[in-house]
């Protein structure tokens, strides 16, 4: 049977629960079979039916959640505490469960709060104004992570709509790949059969280091399916 990949919406500024297509593409593209996530109640019941869990992208993960005391309310983007409060607690199941995990901007964030790092609130130069499948910038690749096997490189042009990042790293993550500016564009445990996160946008561009990774979460969330019985 197809992975079974529980993706997280979010929600709309009319309160409504809302989730780009592309992430149900991609998943589907696959071999998963997407299903979506209301950021509603506890999030113990979705990690029980899913094989994978897909972190989507999003707005601001709410400053005091991040230990962020003070900021520029100028740059805080969209924050949600119900979809926060919900996701943070569905990455802590998901990594003490070792439910293959995969993150996206703000689903690396949210791997990276929930598990005990911290968030430059407001960085310059990472949100860029070409169209979303457009690379904007190079990452280094660390040689010896997951990320490397996957991409088979250990550079890549990605595209960036962010302007947070990873200030430290949670202790279970190590940070994987970096821009030429020295911030954190991916980071995965290494203690875990798929729990890794990209700060970029992989559902928007096309080709193969994209798909992998989509890929190697419905990969490890088939595997996941067989020790679950
Ligand atoms: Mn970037």
């Amino acid at each position: 049977m197809k992975p079974i990949i529980g993706i997280t919406a979010g929600i709309g500024k009319d309160g409504d629960y809302y989730l780009r297509r592309r992430y149900c593409t991609a998943v589907h593209k696959a071999g998963g079979t997407p299903l979506l996530l209301a950021p509603v109640g506890s999030p113990l019941a979705a990690i029980n039916v899913c094989d994978g869990i897909l972190l989507s992208g999003g707005g601001d993960i709410s400053p005091s959640l991040c230990g962020i005391a003070e900021y520029d309310p100028v740059y805080l983007d969209d924050p949600s505490p119900e979809r926060d409060s919900y996701e943070l607690e569905l990455a802590r199941l998901a990594f003490s469960s070792d439910t293959p995990t995969l993150g996206i901007c703000r689903g690396l964030q949210i791997m990276n709060i929930a598990l005990g790092g911290s968030l430059y609130f407001h960085i310059d130069g990472h949100f860029q104004k070409r169209e979303k499948d457009q690379p904007t910038h190079t990452v280094s690749i660390a040689p010896s992570s997951a990320l490397a096997r996957l991409i088979c490189s250990d550079t890549l042009e990605v595209n960036s709509f962010h302007h947070q990042a990873i200030h430290s790293a949670a202790p279970p993550l190590c940070i994987t790949a970096s821009s030429a500016d020295g911030y954190a564009e991916a980071a995965e445990a290494q203690n875990r059969h798929f729990f890794l996160g990209v700060q970029w946008h992989p559902e928007q561009m096309e080709g193969h280091s994209s798909e992998v990774l989509f890929a190697a979460l419905c990969s490890a969330a088939s595997g996941a399916q067989i020790t679950k019985g």
